[in-house]
Formats: C-alpha cells, sequence, structure tokens
C-alpha cells in the first residue's frame, strides 16, 4: 500500500503554454479604420495604432506586409497596412499559403510564375524569397524561416540562386533562350 510515487507530468507546461496562446489570439484582428490610407507608419507607429506588440508587426512583415524597403527606419504604407489587415480578417491568418507570394501590386498572394524562386539567407534564421507574379511580372518577396523554407521550395520547380538570372530573363520580352533545342527554323 505504498502511495504512488510521483510522476512528473508535462500538464504544468501544457497549460502554460495554452495560456499564453489565449493571450496573443485576443489581437487576432486590429481595426484597420483606424489606419489611415495616405500616411506611412514606423513599424513603433503601427504597432502603437493598432494595440499590438512591435514584434507583432515585424512578423507581419516576415509574412508579406511590404515595406518602403531603402527607407529607415523601415515605413509601411498606410494603403498597404489597410489591405493586409482586410486579408487577415477575411479569415486567413496567413495571407499567403506554402509556396506563395504576396503580389503588392495584384494585392493578392501568388504562385511563382514558372515555379521559379530565387532565395537567399538575409541571418541565420530567415531566408529572402524572390519571385515573378504571373500576373503582373512584378518581382515578389517573402521572407521565411529556414526551418520552412522547405515546405516552400516543395512547390517550387526550380529553386537555386541562379534562379534569379532566369527571373531576369523572363521580365524581358525575349525568351528565346529557354526554348533553344524547340525552335523550329
Ligand atoms: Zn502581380
Amino acid at each position: 500500500m505504498s502511495p504512488p510515487e510521483s510522476i512528473s507530468s508535462p500538464i504544468s507546461s501544457i497549460s502554460a503554454s495554452a495560456t499564453v496562446n489565449v493571450a496573443t489570439m485576443s489581437k487576432r484582428h486590429p481595426n484597420h479604420r483606424l489606419v489611415k490610407i495616405h500616411r506611412n507608419y514606423t513599424v513603433e507607429e503601427a504597432a502603437r495604432l493598432l494595440s499590438i506588440h512591435k514584434n507583432t508587426a515585424r512578423q507581419w512583415i516576415r509574412s508579406g506586409l511590404p515595406t518602403i524597403d531603402d527607407k529607415r527606419p523601415i515605413l509601411i504604407r498606410g494603403r498597404e497596412l489597410i489591405a493586409f489587415l482586410k486579408i487577415r480578417r477575411a479569415g486567413r491568418k496567413q495571407p499567403c499559403q506554402a509556396g506563395q507570394m504576396y503580389c503588392v501590386r495584384c494585392r493578392s498572394p501568388q504562385f511563382p510564375a514558372a515555379g521559379m524562386v530565387d532565395y537567399r539567407p538575409l541571418n541565420g534564421r530567415v531566408i529572402n524569397v524572390r519571385g515573378i507574379c504571373p500576373n503582373c511580372n512584378s518581382m515578389m518577396h517573402r521572407c521565411v524561416s529556414i526551418a520552412r523554407i522547405e515546405q516552400f521550395i516543395e512547390k517550387a520547380d526550380i529553386t537555386f540562386p541562379q534562379a534569379l538570372r532566369h527571373l531576369g530573363e523572363i521580365s524581358q520580352p525575349t525568351v528565346n533562350s529557354d526554348l533553344r533545342g524547340d525552335v523550329q527554323p
């Protein structure tokens, strides 16, 4: 009749992480009506305006929210922030599915043209992926974590750094080099 040995249980850690999830999910739908179309926002300003954490805004940028690239600090156009929030509100937690990138001009997620992407690591954890929009030929960017890159690459046919050279050829009117060998005289 000895009492059962105390067995260390993972329940306490499970409930702790569940609590965290509930807390972070409570801000899932920031109000896009707070954003002014013709204003640009820094990450800090956007976070304050929408009552979200700065890291949440940075996560949005990594998952497809466009920024004005050549400015420091990073600026987010109000118009694009509104579009991004509307997509989220429409029910998609991530605006892009696996293998898709967000086209700024089309304002929608797109699979890269010809299944070709170029990618380069930004740091030890994040990879910048580039491809061409099949609708408007714009360059699309997406930053994905290294943990997710393989899921991304599975959808693409060509995934090596030299692919960018081919992307450049695609955006030009002559694509004859792609047809070499198949062209009839
Ligand atoms: Zn496009």
